[in-house]
């Protein structure tokens, strides 16, 4: 049985007091919630003061929220995966719509990211999603065949079970829209299968997919209890340490 994985990504919100002081208050009321893989994804500049609080947590696990695929040079505010491992970083959020959409990230440079961060012994979550316009014109399983097929190129099998899957209807990211359960599930499957394809399946049963797009407590449940959707990836209810909590709680009970 997949590990439920709920991983927060804060975006470009909180500095280095406000998370420090965020952090410490999840840590107390996240203690114990030992079936579920958590995750803090904090802006660069506060992740090390973020892994200083988390130093002695038993579950609570680092993450950055970008990465460069070069490993250092004339790169002028990036940051390489060598140092987000240094600064106690196992996981990184690669591809998120929203550098795809104002940074011009495309399949080929998360692709080259992934395998960096492969490389590094860093965790990749890459997200994955339709735009609305595409799923209005029936292109949802296109599209999401094509980024799926692009992530994993040249990546062993043994590569490929690291990677965490983000499914993110780019309409229901910080809009209120949630994909139904139902959508959800059908996008998961189809994901899973091109994996078993590309790969075996029982690779494809080992690799997690997280949902992601306007998650929280009042529909985190629907949501979890599907059968290929193994966790979270959460935006505006991560802020808030009992929003993020109460979804937590939901996984926990779903083991
Ligand atoms: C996200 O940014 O990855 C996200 C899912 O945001 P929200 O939960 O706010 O929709």
């Amino acid at each position: 049985m997949r590990k439920k994985i709920i991983a927060g990504n804060w975006k470009m919100h909180k500095n280095n007091s406000e998370a420090m002081q965020f952090v410490k208050l999840l840590k107390v009321k996240l203690v114990g919630y030992k079936k579920t893989e958590i995750v803090v994804c904090p802006v660069f500049t506060a992740l090390s003061s973020v892994k200083s609080v988390l130093e002695d947590s038993q579950n609570i696990k680092l993450g950055a929220q970008n990465v460069h695929f070069e490993e250092k040079g004339a790169f002028t505010g990036e940051v390489s995966a060598e140092m987000l491992l240094s600064c106690g970083c196992d996981f990184v959020i690669i591809g998120h719509s929203e550098r795809r959409q104002y940074f011009c990230e495309t399949d080929q440079t998360v692709n080259k990211k992934v395998k960096k961060a492969l490389s590094c012994g860093l965790k990749p979550i890459v997200c994955i999603g339709e735009l609305l316009a595409e799923r209005e014109a029936n292109q949802t399983m296109n599209v999401i065949e094509r980024q799926t097929k692009a992530l994993f190129e040249g990546l062993s099998e043994q590569e490929a079970t690291k990677l965490v899957i983000a499914y993110e209807p780019v309409w229901a990211i910080g809009t209120g829209k949630v994909a139904t359960p139902e959508q959800a599930q059908e996008v998961h499957a189809f994901i899973r299968k091109l994996i078993s394809e590309l790969y075996s399946e029982k690779i494809a049963e080992i690799i997690r997919i997280q949902y992601g797009g306007s998650m929280k407590g009042s529909n985190a449940k629907e949501l979890l209890s599907q059968k290929d959707i193994d966790g979270g990836l959460i935006g505006g209810a991560c802020l808030e340490a009992d929003a993020f909590k109460e979804i937590i709680e939901i996984a926990e009970s779903l083991g």
